[in-house]
């Protein structure tokens, strides 16, 4: 990496970063296309949000990508939001515009990706969502217009309820309904579900737990995405797999929000082989084989 006078920067605003893999996909996608780029994460502090989104325009940024806790509370400093990070209400990457930064939320089209890529369809699916935090949010809303049912199953089922209420009160048909965790054996066997993975349980540490540990939940599921990717196989995708169904981590969701911020940040298509690149090297800097 040449740094000199006319490189510019992007960076990642969050807190924690220090566990970030961002870097290793968007230096990697300069490096093999030949830009004069540089990413870096950037640690806020809580309570100075405003000042880093003003301060990172000041120093002429070219983006940045927006992680926890603040992807939310970016948005009143920006100076325009996309229609989809607005309606999702959560915004992960920004990019310069003339006055400011214009918000985008870049997760849920990534998300849309992966399952793409993974030959995972939506359309037409009985959906199960586990969790009921930010993540599980967008992903109900984003699949309101696709999937034929969404049941949002959540520790806390007020918090299920009111996102179901949100997805209903803006879909055409009434697709969502809330279900508290523990009454998962309510959910009609045989009906082959998608299950999406949104909740924290499971991540690195704590690699032996799964929010639904009995054998027999997994018979209701055909897929199992989990959004976690470290560890790369949860014990999610493990039981899912024990039960005779397909299973995938958040890996590629993960890849596909940083290639479509890259594209967003310099007007270039990253082709496939460059993403196959750049998933090297998320995998690399993970300690994951390339076997998974
Ligand atoms: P969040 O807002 O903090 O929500 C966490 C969810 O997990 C809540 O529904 C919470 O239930 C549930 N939960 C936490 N601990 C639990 C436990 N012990 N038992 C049962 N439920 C529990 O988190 P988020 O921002 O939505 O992120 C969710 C997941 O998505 C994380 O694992 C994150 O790594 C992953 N993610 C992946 C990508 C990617 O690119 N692959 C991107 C973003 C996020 P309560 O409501 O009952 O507390």
């Amino acid at each position: 990496m040449n740094i000199d006078g006319y490189t510019r920067t992007c960076g990642l605003i969050g807190c924690p970063v220090e566990h970030t893999m961002s870097p290793a996909i968007h230096n990697t996608l300069a490096e093999a296309m030949g830009q004069n780029l540089v990413y870096v994460p950037f640690h806020v502090q809580a309570g100075h949000v405003r000042e880093a989104v003003e301060g990172a325009f000041a120093l002429n940024l070219l983006g940045c990508n927006v992680t926890v806790p603040y992807k939310s509370q970016v948005i009143p400093y920006l100076k325009e939001t996309d229609p989809l990070a607005e309606k999702i209400g959560a915004v992960n990457t920004l990019v310069r515009v003339e006055g400011g930064f214009r918000g985008y939320n870049t997760d849920m089209p990534g998300l849309l990706r992966a399952l793409e890529a993974d030959g995972v369809t939506l359309k037409g699916e009985k959906v199960l969502i586990l969790g009921a935090g930010g993540v599980a949010r967008a992903v109900a809303v984003m699949l309101s217009e696709l999937a034929e049912e969404i049941v949002i199953l959540n520790r806390t089922v007020e918090k299920a309820r009111k996102i179901a209420e949100e997805v209903n009160a803006c879909a055409e048909r009434k697709p969502a309904r809330a279900m508290s965790t523990e009454d998962w054996r309510k959910l009609p066997k045989g009906e082959g579900y998608l299950a999406i993975q949104a909740t924290n349980v499971g991540m690195f540490p704590r690699t032996d737990e799964a929010v639904i540990g009995e054998p027999d939940f997994y018979e209701r599921i055909h897929t199992g995405y989990d959004l976690i990717f470290n560890p790369a196989k949860t014990r999610f995708m493990q039981l899912t797999e024990a039960a005779g169904g397909r299973a995938y981590n958040g890996l590629k969701m993960l890849l596909y929000q940083g290639v479509i911020a890259y594209e967003l940040w310099t007007g270039r298509t990253v082709t496939g082989e460059l993403e196959e690149r750049a998933y090297h090297a998320m995998k690399q800097a993970m300690n994951i084989g390339d076997g998974e």
